[in-house]
């Protein structure tokens, strides 16, 4: 059974989908823990970050890198948390590794 991301990445569940390559995709995560919440995941359907190859985690590590002064300005956020629920016993819900780029307000009452 394909996890929702992987029926995002097929089209078969819509998404605001923010940024695209060959190997990764960025949308707006649809339960928002903030305005402009974003998921970066690689396409191919890799459970956990240590199931990545080096090149596909570079591929996704160079988007967040690309995205966060993005998010931020759009919705003019003071800062980021980057995070990454890695595993079921930290949180992970959608078992397809995503990388969470949360936009931070100063004075929102702290972090995940
Ligand atoms: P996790 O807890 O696995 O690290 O995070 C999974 C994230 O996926 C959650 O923040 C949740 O809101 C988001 N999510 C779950 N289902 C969907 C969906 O169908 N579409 C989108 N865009 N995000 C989803």
């Amino acid at each position: 059974m394909p996890t929702i991301f992987e029926q995002i990445v097929d089209g078969e569940i819509p998404a605001r989908i923010v940024h695209e390559t060959d190997t990764t995709l960025a949308f707006l995560d649809a339960n928002p823990l903030a305005r402009g919440h974003t998921l970066v995941i690689p396409k191919e359907p890799y459970e956990q970050l240590d199931d990545l190859p080096a090149e596909i985690a570079s591929d996704v590590f160079s988007v967040v890198h690309e995205l966060t002064p993005v998010v931020e300005e759009a919705v003019d956020a003071d800062a980021t948390t980057i995070g990454i629920n890695n595993g079921e016993a930290a949180g992970q819900e959608i078992p397809h590794a995503h990388v969470h780029i949360i936009p931070r307000f100063e004075g929102d009452g702290g972090g995940p």
